[in-house]
């Protein structure tokens, strides 16, 4: 059994990292020739395992082994297989090598398991390439809207819309479905950040996904000048009313963890390097975006009023004009406790006693605990985070991980209640 899941984690990993723009790292954009090519492996190693493949209007990939009963609710199991640009060797890749893990071991083993398990491949779950969070698991669960089918991706300007048709999907189709009737969701995924590594642990139980506040594409407009020429007083510089801005939202960020509340704040873009831009011009431009994340949704809302007030400030003071641009979001979501008891459940019969913590990155989980569902995630120890080419992962963590809720899903009552 565990040579079974080993195998199949490790060359599904190699097989699917084999496809990929050049590197560094790994490169599948979201509703790419490149990520449909990614799923055609798991069709294949799918078919192999004689599982019922199917895809859906949104072209999420589903790959079905019935279970005894098959009126109970299934247990979908997966992740994605889309990346950031020169992103890492895991991130998605494994909850998916994870779960056909788990169905090679029951099919392998000539176990049938208590209800239908479905190996689930998402679509477009990395949003750095569609300003929309969850478009794929949205799109099967009937809650993406055409509006969203109309964002554009970053790098080629089209839509979401175009890019589902022109890899075969049917974007009509999504807006019209039902979506999938609420069943039980089980997402494997990297931490993306030090607490199983720093403790030692092979993986954890994720009770909860922060939510994120963006404004992807703000601006700051000042008056461009030469460097010597205008007093302190007449300059209206669009970089130093940027510095004060992430110093007051850096202040206003320490304050609300002194509340013991959850935030994270980050300006992941500052662009002041256009060729306007040079050392002997006060800055008359720069274009930055902020992510704040919480487990709460008012203290997004309050943070967001602070960083309005902050920017009012600002603008008095330096005579800057801030254009944030549109604001979008992802509301922070609660994770099935009765799932992840059942998981701990089959923790404990193999001796682990996994920790419950949160997700600091939104995951597809949040999209189906939205829509309803059990939904509930592992987390894997990690090292060198995520989002990068160096990311890191021991795949015999996530063996143990598969062997875990193999076990809980086997013995369906004992501990687990499958
Ligand atoms: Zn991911």
């Amino acid at each position: 059994m565990t040579s079974v899941i080993r195998d199949t984690i490790d060359r599904l990993l190699d097989r699917v990292n084999a496809i990929s723009d050049v590197g560094p790292g790994f490169t599948r954009p979201s509703y790419s020739r490149l990520e449909s090519q990614a799923h055609d492996v798991i069709v294949e190693e799918a078919e192999a395992l004689g599982l019922e493949v199917s895809r859906d209007a949104g072209l999420n990939l589903f790959a079905r082994l019935p279970g005894r009963d098959r009126s109970a609710p299934a247990i979908y199991i997966g992740s994605h297989l889309d990346t950031v640009s020169m992103g890492g060797a895991y991130d998605g890749q494994a909850g998916v090598s994870g779960a056909m893990a788990l169905a090679a071991a029951f099919v392998k083993s000539g176990e049938q398991p208590p209800a239908d398990i479905v190996v689930t491949v998402t679509r477009a779950e990395e949003s750095v390439w569609f300003p929309v969070s969850y478009a794929g698991s949205r799109a099967a669960l009937g809650r993406l809207t055409a509006p969203e089918l109309q964002a554009k991706r970053s790098d080629t300007g089209r839509t979401l819309y175009d890019h589902i048709k022109e890899e075969g999907g049917r974007p009509d189709e999504i807006l019209t479905g039902p979506g999938l009737a609420p069943a039980r969701f089980i997402e494997l995924h990297i931490e993306q950040g030090t607490v199983l590594d720093n403790a030692k642990e092979p993986f954890g139980i994720v009770s909860g996904v922060r939510g994120g506040l963006r404004y992807r594409e703000a601006r700051i407009d000042g008056t461009w000048a030469h460097s010597g020429g205008p007093a302190r007083s007449e300059r209206v510089d669009a970089v130093f009313a940027l510095a004060d801005l992430i110093v007051g939202m850096d202040r206003r960020w320490e304050e609300t963890l002194a509340r013991s509340q959850d935030l994270a704040v980050t300006f992941g873009r500052v662009d002041a390097a256009s060729s306007e831009h040079a050392f002997a011009k006060v800055p008359g431009r720069v274009d930055f975006c902020v992510d704040l994340r919480s487990d709460t949704v008012s203290v997004l809302d309050e943070l967001d009023g602070l960083f309005k007030a902050e920017i009012d400030k600002i603008e008095k003071a330096r005579g800057v004009r801030f254009d944030l641009g549109a604001q979008s979001r992802s509301q922070p979501t609660k994770l099935s406790a009765t799932l992840g008891d059942q998981i701990a459940g089959g923790a404990a019969q193999l001796g682990y006693s996994p920790r419950r913590m949160l997700s600091g990155g939104g995951h597809d989980a949040a999209a189906f605990a939205q829509a309803g569902w059990d939904s509930v995630m592992v987390f894997l120890r990690n090292w060198n985070g995520s989002h990068n080419p160096d990311e890191g992962m021991d795949p015999a963590d996530l063996a143990a991980a598969v062997e875990v809720l193999h076990a809980a899903i086997r013995d369906g009552g004992k501990g687990g209640g499958y």
